[in-house]
């Protein structure tokens, strides 16, 4: 197991305070559904939100943190506003949310998107926190970094990543040295039997409708591109130490099964559970300890069956780019993250096609080489370079 997910000892006496980053947000919200249900176990020290003034007004009124922090400072003025009649602080800007993700308290769920989440997130890190990690870019583009600063500072990093939980619930109570493979699964996504041609023509409407997961704009672009899973294949490969050729996935329609780990004396533990992010989210909010809530709950009978099968590359060829980038190493998959998020950016408002994703990440891998990184800054200037050349790609 790797060295940052450590147990903590003892049981919970007192309510876990708790931040959370990006609690607008689709995990944000989850997150936030649990804390309602159990309100003697939890108390809320800060949430954040980047833009929506009006949603996290609202949060604040009904969860009365001690703390909101709105990442765009342009809109100071106007949550100051909507909460004149409370006590709830209000704070702006980048510096407040690094300052907000650092301040003490027991747990803080990392739920911002997309390498934004970086600098916030390694500060709680720094901090040495207990962090709810489900802001997956920030490994991806930084995992060196960010479990080197784990180690560090003793902070304990808890997968949210539904597989990623899935793999530490099975490995927290084996040996990693044990391990043959890791197996993630992948839903296939909303066009996993679209043919390559239709591929081509697919909206922004059609490529965020998921199947199972209800989920933020951005990872459901993630999802129809089967990209998701390159990320998570990535994300595994830091929060587990584990070589690439000991990383496969397989599309898993159903989505109850979250991973595989296959261990060398041939015995293969996985974890199940229905496809609703709050049950990942619950393992970590309590771990170490469980604890029953209103979870949805698994019926295998009604399912009746499950169904597996080989991703198809090509159609397919995000997860592939993935896999490249992470045997390249070193500032590869920063640059793979940086043209991603271009290119979804892009396709979501429809400056380019569907299959044009592919196409823009590839380019930008091509036009970029593997560059050494030791800081936050090193990797904050390799992404905007690579988003400075994704962008010439955007035709
Ligand atoms: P979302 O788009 O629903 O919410 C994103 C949150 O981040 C919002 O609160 C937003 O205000 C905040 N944010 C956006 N840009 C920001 C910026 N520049 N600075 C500060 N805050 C900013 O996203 P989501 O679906 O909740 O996903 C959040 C993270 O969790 C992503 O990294 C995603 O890959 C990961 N994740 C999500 C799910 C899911 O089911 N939604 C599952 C697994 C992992
Ligand atoms: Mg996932």
């Amino acid at each position: 197991m790797s060295p940052s997910l450590r147990a903590i000892p003892g049981t919970q006496t007192t309510p876990k305070s708790l931040t959370v980053l990006g609690a607008t947000g689709s995990i944000g919200q989850s997150t936030l559904r649990l804390v309602e249900q159990h309100p003697e176990r939890f108390s809320l020290d800060i949430l954040t939100a980047h833009d929506n003034v009006e949603a996290l007004a609202e949060l604040a009124r009904r969860f009365s943190p001690r703390q909101v922090v709105i990442g765009n400072e342009a809109h100071y003025a106007a949550l100051k506003g909507a909460l004149a009649n409370t006590s709830v602080e209000v704070a702006a800007g980048e510096e407040a949310l690094i300052a907000a993700a650092a301040a003490p308290c027991d747990f803080v769920m990392a739920a911002i998107v997309g390498a934004a989440g970086l600098a916030p997130t390694l500060a709680a890190i720094q901090a040495g926190r207990t962090v709810g990690l489900a802001n997956k870019e920030c490994l991806v583009a930084a995992g060196e970094l960010v479990m080197r600063s784990c180690r560090q500072s003793g902070a304990t990093l808890l997968p949210v990543d539904s597989e990623h939980n899935a793999i530490f619930q099975v490995i927290e109570c084996n040996h990693n040295d044990d391990i043959e493979k890791v197996i993630l699964t992948a839903s296939g996504g909303p066009l996993r039997e679209m043919d390559a041609q239709s591929l081509t023509q697919v909206t922004p409407e059609q490529a965020v409708a998921h199947p199972n997961w209800s989920m933020g704009a951005k990872i459901s672009v993630d999802s129809a591109t089967l990209m998701n899973k390159g990320l998570e294949v990535i994300e595994a490969h830091h929060l587990f130490s584990l070589p690439p050729e000991k990383l496969e996935v397989v599309v898993h329609p159903e989505s109850i099964v979250h991973s595989f780990v296959h261990f060398v004396d041939g015995s293969v533990i996985a974890q199940m559970s229905p496809p609703d992010m709050i049950i990942p989210i619950a393992h970590t909010l309590h771990w170490p300890e469980r604890h029953g809530f209103d979870a949805p709950k698994l019926d295998m009978v009604s399912i009746g069956s499950l169904h597996f099968e080989a991703p198809d590359h090509a159609r397919f060829p995000c997860l592939g780019l993935a896999y490249d980038a992470m045997k390249a190493g070193q500032s590869m998959p920063a640059v793979l993250n940086a043209a991603n998020e271009v290119a979804v950016h892009a396709f979501l408002d429809k400056r380019i096609g569907f299959t044009d994703i592919q196409r823009v990440i590839g380019q930008t891998l091509d036009s970029s080489s593997p560059q050494g990184y030791a800081s936050l800054e090193d990797i904050q200037s390799i992404d905007a370079k690579a988003r400075r050349i994704a962008e010439t790609f955007i035709t």
